[in-house]
Order: C-alpha cells, then structure tokens, then sequence
C-alpha cells in the first residue's frame, strides 16, 4: 500500500514552484490512461471477485497490441490468481535489468457499504473514486501507459525494463513468491526494483501543498508466534499450584514489561533528520539528536517524547488474540495467545523467537506461525536517489525526500529477501485525511493521477534513458 507515515507526526512545510508536465499535457497520455485505469478498476480483483487473470489478459493484450513482442509478454497462472511480466527491450549498455512493481489484487469491498460503486471508476470532486483507486491500480494504468507511450515513440532505454503485476499482494502473495522461486528467468539478473505500491507524497492538510516525498527503504518483517501453556486441568473446585492461564498470562506480564533494543539503519537516522526540521520542539531536538549519534538511551529519550516512534526504533511484540480453558467448573488444560511482531530490518525471525521463549518461561513453549522472511534494509543508492529527486523536483521543486521504514509488507519485501534492493516510489501526492486504501470510499486525486505520468518518464528517463 502506500505510504503510512502518519503516526510520526511528520509534515513538512515547504513553498514549491510549478513546473514542466510533459505528459500531463499531452491528451493523448491522459486519455489512455483513464482508459485503462477505468478498465481496470471495474474489474473485482479481491479475493471474492477472481478477475485477476482477467485484469492479467486485458492489459497483455493491450502491450501486444502496442508493440511487445508476445514472448516479451507473459501471464504466470497461479492457483485462482495471475502475474503478468513485461519485459522492455534494452540496449544493455546501462547494465542490469530494472524491475517495475504492482500489484493487481485489491481488498474486498462491498457493494453496499460505499457511496459510490467501488467497481466503477468515478470522477467526482476533484477525485477518482473506486476500489484500488490507490491502492494499486492508479499505479498499475500509469506503470501501463507510460510503457505504452514510450514504445510508441521508438524509445530504447539503455537496459532491460521488466514490469512485474502480482495477483495476490493483499492476501497470500503467492504469486510473488512463485515468481521469485520458480520464474527467475522472467524477472532477469534484475539490479533492484521500483515499487509503484509504497512511497508517494504528501499534500499538507491546510493549503494542499505538496510537503514531502517519502521513499521506502525498508520493511519491517512480520512475524505471528502462539505462546502456548498446557496443564493436566482437573475440577476447578481442587486448584492445582500450577494453571496454564497464570502461566499464560505472567508470561503475557513479562512480554508487556520487555523492550527489544533500540535499533537503527541508514533509513532511521535519515527519516529523523527530515523529521526534526517539522516536528514539535522537544520532539524535534530529541530526533536530532539520536540522528547525530544514536545510542539506546537517546533512542529512550525519543520514544520517551513519543510513544508511537517505537515502530521505528525497535522490533515490537504484542498479543493479539487469546484462548484458553474449555468450561468454567474446570481447570484449563491449555491457555494460548497469538503475538504478532513487526521485527526491525536485519534481524532473524528465530531471534526474535529465541527471546520470547526466554520471556515466556518454561511452562510456555512459542512456535512460529507465520513464513514470511526477514529483509534487511534497502541501501541509500545516491544514483537512485538522485533518479528519484529528478523525478518528484520535475513536478514538485524543493520537495524533500525522505527514505522511510514501513511497520507493514508489500510485495517489496520478498524482492528484498531474494536479495534484490527495492525502493516504493509510489507516484502520487495526497493528503493523509484523503487517503481511504483498504477502507470505504477510496481515493486519488485527479491531478496527481495524471501528474503520475510524468513521475514514471522522468523516473525511467533518469535511469535508463540516453545519457
Ligand atoms: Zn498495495
């Protein structure tokens, strides 16, 4: 999904000028576009709706019929779901392939529930309304198009440029996984990647004004472990010394009193930078500083001003769900909770596991019940930084960018893990109380939809174009 970077607080204020927009002049670009994003967006890809092979078969139709080369263009079927692959052509004289993300799948949405129909594309207000609005199909129609234009005009980047479109990014992510493993050949010795579905930029609240660009770097790795105690049980009227919902619950005691250590990466200290010339005073000094020189007791210090900057400074357990006993005249015979952790880039899931285990004591084993694998984070490449600063100061001069830590996944993460640096560049600027991914009502806002189209040409432009 898009950029959350909400909970910190963070907004920067800055004046910006106009700027050139190539593409989102030109009728032609828009047009196709809307054509294809409104396509798109009536098609239910939930896990309800099942018409990703069918989203998959549109758009490989239409880079057919815009000149890829079929065997440029491949639909990998998987299960009830699809990825599509596209590959563009280089020279090969700007080295290794590029690979472009999205995801086609969107969260369910009911009928019902919305003002508007989520499966019909609406332009109303300023906005284009619709299920996956943002969430990632305005990515996916302007990744589409922008492909489509440039092979129109005969344009050869000077490496290979591979669209990859996964099916299931919201549920399983099966698709990604099954690219990664079994499909390696698709996706080239591939250099990093660009996500469309992670980073973007904020408009501030008050005028509008964008304020600042936030490029994921990183993604915390999530991780769900059962604390489980176990007990003979008995007649609750004959209390045994040991009960596997006491043991349950000091253990759940000493999970709550427990910090990981404070941690940090290139990302972090970046971020708080950026986030010290908007934040509150105290706040601000207390970023600065950790940024300066980090240690765990300026990381306290910090977390000390605001409690939500956990996320970022350390891995985080917590219990999300309990059970426990089976009638209430008996002693319970098993007490279990299920503890999600978001665990800080670079560290290992077994770990975290290790030091839970230590907390939960003897009378409570942990097991793992999740397979997601650990990431460390992406490094701060100034020549992608710079591609990326081409690209949003094109439309958004002066705009900072900001590289950030996202406390969920997306398809970014198994990229990462397969060793392959990945950055969310998501294209579009808009306030944080516009933002509706997952929930009713989903939003982006005309303008920076088709300002998206510039985002993308500049990008590729700055990456893979003529020097
Ligand atoms: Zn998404």
């Amino acid at each position: 999904m898009r950029k959350m970077l909400a909970a910190l607080g963070f907004g920067l204020a800055l004046s910006v000028g106009g700027a050139a927009h190539a593409q989102t002049d030109n009728p032609a670009a828009r047009s196709t576009a809307r054509e294809i994003f409104a396509h798109i967006v009536a098609m239910d890809t939930s896990i309800n709706g099942l018409q990703t092979p069918a989203m998959a078969q549109f758009l490989a139709q239409r880079f057919r019929a815009g000149g890829f080369a079929p065997e440029d263009v491949t639909i990998v079927p998987v299960e009830n779901t699809a990825a599509l692959v596209v590959r563009y052509r280089g020279d090969g004289t700007g080295g290794r392939p590029i690979l472009l993300l999205g995801h086609m799948d969107v969260v369910t949405a009911v009928r019902s529930d919305w003002e508007r129909d989520p499966f019909t594309l609406v332009e109303e207000n300023g906005f284009f309304f619709g299920r996956g609005a943002s969430d990632n199909k305005a990515g996916i129609a302007l990744l589409t198009t922008t492909f489509l234009q440039l092979r129109a005009e005969g344009f050869t980047p000077t490496r290979d440029l591979i669209l990859v479109f996964s099916g299931d990014e919201e549920t399983t992510t099966l698709s990604t996984r099954t690219l990664l493993r079994d499909h390696r050949q698709l996706l080239g010795d591939a250099e990093f990647a660009l996500n469309s579905d992670g980073g973007g930029g904020d408009l501030r609240e008050s005028d509008g004004a964008p304020s600042a660009y936030y490029i994921q770097t990183a993604e915390k790795t999530f991780a769900t472990f059962t604390l489980t105690a176990r007990n003979p049980g008995g007649h609750s009227s004959a209390p045994r010394p040991d009960n596997a919902i006491f043991d349950l619950t000091e253990a759940i005691t000493r999970l709550r009193a427990y910090a990981f250590p404070v941690m940090w990466n290139e990302t972090t200290l970046a971020s708080f930078r950026a986030g010290a010339t908007a934040a509150p005073a105290p706040l601000a000094a207390a970023l600065r500083r950790f940024a300066e020189r980090p240690s765990a007791q300026r990381g306290e210090a910090l977390q000390a001003q605001a409690p939500t900057m956990a996320g970022q400074l350390r891995t985080t357990c917590v219990p999300t769900r309990l059970a426990a006993g089976h009638a209430d005249n008996a002693l319970p015979q098993s007490a279990v909770a299920t503890v999600n952790c978001r665990i800080f880039p670079g560290v290992a899931v077994n770990e975290v596991q290790a030091q839970l285990q230590r907390l939960a004591g003897a009378q409570v084993e942990v097991t793992l019940r999740s397979d997601l694998p650990a990431t460390d984070a992406s490094p701060l490449r100034p020549d992608i930084l710079e591609a990326i600063a081409t690209a949003v100061h094109a439309r958004h001069p002066g705009v900072p960018l900001i590289p950030m830590m996202a406390p969920y996944y997306t398809d970014g993460m198994f990229y990462r893990a397969a060793g392959i640096p990945t950055y969310g560049v998501g294209e579009i600027f808009m306030k944080n109380s516009d933002a509706f991914a997952h929930g009713l009502n989903e939003r982006v806002p005309v303008e920076a939809f088709y300002n998206g189209l510039d985002h993308w040409r500049l990008l590729i432009g700055a990456l893979a174009g003529p020097r």
